[in-house]
């Protein structure tokens, strides 16, 4: 299944020091996946992203506390779900081959990413949130099964097993 947008927006910083939209570029690239978005941050000038980045790390600070079984801090929560439930000014239309945003601008960007966030908090799949147990990762994952803990077994899961194995043969 493939991570709701709230989900991957969240884990464009995995960890501290890997940040996957850290340039304009790199955001554009890593909003290809999502049509409507991705014709929005397409248009979108360099002096934006700061703000992008500001809105994801607050949606991660979000999201951590959730999985956590936490209330969020409220700054934070306020500023990763805005323009949130506030009338949108943008409309979904037909588009060749699907749909898209109607006349969005650079200005739809935190419309439709606080939208997302909205539409996770507000879903059946924020009671599977979980955050990875791997260490310094900040990767959150949605899983039925209570069980799992990394949010990749062959990166964080495969780290967790050599480190246990460090430990047991020292
Ligand atoms: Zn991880």
């Amino acid at each position: 299944m493939t991570e709701p947008l709230a989900l991957a927006f969240a884990n464009t910083r995995s960890s501290p020091g890997r940040d996957r939209i850290a340039t304009v570029e790199r955001f554009r690239a890593w909003a290809r996946p999502w049509p409507a978005l991705a014709a929005c941050v397409a248009a979108m000038p360099p002096d934006a992203l700061p703000e992008v980045l500001a809105r994801r790390d607050a949606t991660q600070v979000v999201l951590h506390h959730l999985a956590a079984g936490e209330a969020p801090p409220a700054g934070e929560l306020a500023f990763a779900t805005a323009p949130g439930l506030a009338r949108a000014e943008f409309r979904v239309r037909p588009a060749a081959g699907g749909v898209a945003v109607d006349d969005a601008g650079p200005e739809a960007v935190p419309q439709v990413l606080g939208r997302a966030v909205v539409d996770f908090l507000l879903g059946p799949q924020i009671a599977h949130l979980r955050r990875c147990q791997g260490g310094g990762c900040h990767k959150v994952f949605v899983s039925a099964r209570a069980d799992r803990r990394w949010c990749d077994s062959k990166v964080c899961g495969n780290r967790a097993r050599v480190a246990a194995h460090a430990r047991r043969s020292r």
